[in-house]
């Protein structure tokens, strides 16, 4: 049967939900009006007051903001409280440029502990369970947002952050760890290892893994699971909207669920800012309706994505993200194709190669070039030549199919790329280096 942290709200009925958003979203506009002077002046340019924001109808009239008013007002200018009522800070972990900084009172810790521990109770979690956290602690969300959620679920929580891989997995089984949490990558990268020390799943106690913060495809996830003997389930969320936690993935995994009681998500065309109806890919926005210190409205997320209100089979109404598709700046414009890494990824598991593989983007001749190099596994290996180059033949015929451009494929030795701990990297773009011109 399924459980949940918190019923009243994640089944709550829809009218319901919908007042509460708007009740929340009127205080928090008037609020961050009169607390941020930077978005009250966004607000005043656009000629939009506090009272005319009444309802989840009237989002519409907010400014955006983007990351780049975040490096602006950096680190103080989006602060709604004095520093005296916070109590956290914490960083994005810079994946695409300058960090940005979030500040938390103890509400929004409590808050965003909430939300991770629907996620932990959705992915079968209770206080029986031993959840081993090998996300990164530090600034980075993922470890301490996970290890809170745990704590408040009442679960044996192992602070175990990541690296160390062959200790991960001696604690796992001394411990009999049975809810695992970390990237996906890293939650591969645990896999292989355990296989290759001659271990099986049955070794392990693992149940369940709650895996996110980079984009992942489903094919990556079936190989998690089978690698671990567990059920994976995807969670979301950001730095700006607080942690891990904003969105998390239900027994039926086929999208996560939006903690709309905190945040309301829209999706807009990231060229327009228009707002797409439900079904449709956009940018995706969030607005929190319940932080105190770090309170974003209409935050734009460049994560690409849909969102459904269809009924889901666990009993939760809170409205669903798909996975994300990569953020808008993840696409690769490749000769005029858009190309998602995502795509790449899935062609290689389903082609039986594993999720370790980097991409190489380059201008020669004024020409895009792709090369793609995947990494073998043992017995992919062959000592003739011929044998080499027709795998990767098959290979780059298979990704053309799905790209509709031509790449060159490059198979590279086992254990050739580096595996990562935290979030990937896929992605050589050299065309985005800076080439100075030589005197
Ligand atoms: P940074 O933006 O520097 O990576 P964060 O650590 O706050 O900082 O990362 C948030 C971003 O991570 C999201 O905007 C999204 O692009 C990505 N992300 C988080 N969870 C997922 C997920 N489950 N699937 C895909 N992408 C995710
Ligand atoms: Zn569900």
């Amino acid at each position: 049967m399924e459980r949940y942290w918190n019923k009243d709200i994640e089944c709550m009925p829809r009218e319901e939900m919908k007042k509460l958003q708007d009740e929340r979203l009127a205080a928090q506009v008037k609020r961050v009006y009169e607390n941020v002077k930077y978005y009250r002046d966004k607000m005043d340019e656009k000629g939009v007051k506090p009272e005319d924001i009444k309802s989840t109808e009237d989002l519409h009239k907010l400014p955006f903001l983007s990351k780049a008013d975040l490096r602006e007002t950096y680190p103080y200018g989006m602060l709604a409280k004095p520093l005296s009522d916070c109590v956290r800070i914490h960083s994005t972990s810079g994946t695409t440029g300058k960090r940005v900084v979030a500040f938390y009172t103890q509400n929004d810790v409590d808050m965003w502990a909430e939300c991770c521990a629907r996620a932990i109770t959705a992915a079968g979690g209770t206080n029986e369970d031993v959840v081993h956290v090998a996300y990164g602690y530090g600034l980075f969300t993922g470890g301490m947002g996970l290890h809170d959620g745990s704590h408040k679920v009442g679960c044996l929580t192992l602070p175990m952050s990541s690296g160390n891989t062959d200790r991960q997995i001696q604690f796992m089984r001394d411990l009999h760890s049975t809810i695992l949490c970390c990237t996906p990558s890293y939650a591969a990268y645990i896999g292989e290892t355990v296989r290759e020390m001659g271990l099986t799943p049955d070794d392990l106690d693992l149940k369940a893994g709650i895996f996110g913060a980079e984009p992942w495809t489903e094919e990556m996830r079936r190989s998690i699971e089978q690698s671990l003997g567990i059920k994976a389930f995807d969670i979301y969320g950001l730095t700006e909207s607080s942690g891990p936690g904003v969105a998390f993935e239900c027994c039926e995994q086929s999208g996560m669920h939006i903690n709309e009681d905190n945040f309301i998500p829209e999706i807009i065309d990231p060229d327009t800012g228009e707002v797409l109806p439900e079904g449709e890919v956009g940018e995706l926005v969030f607005t929190s309706i319940t932080k105190e210190a770090f309170p974003l409205l209409r935050y734009r997320t460049r994560d690409l994505c849909v969102l459904s209100r269809k009924k889901c089979s666990c009993g939760r109404t809170l409205i669903k993200m798909a996975k994300p598709m990569g953020r808008s700046d993840d696409m690769l414009i490749i000769r005029g194709v858009n190309v998602f890494p995502s795509q790449i990824e899935t062609v290689l598991i389903e082609q039986g190669y594993s999720p370790n593989y980097l991409i190489e983007v380059d201008r020669v001749n004024n020409t895009d070039t792709l090369d793609i190099n995947v990494e073998m596994n043992p017995d992919q290996l062959s000592d003739k030549i011929k044998d080499m180059q027709d795998q990767e033949h098959r290979l780059a015929e298979a990704m053309k199919l799905m790209l509709g451009i031509n790449p060159k494929v490059h198979l590279v030795s086992p254990k050739s790329i580096t595996r990562s701990e935290g979030k990937a990297v896929r992605v050589i773009d050299k065309r985005k280096l800076i080439d100075f011109p030589k005197k």
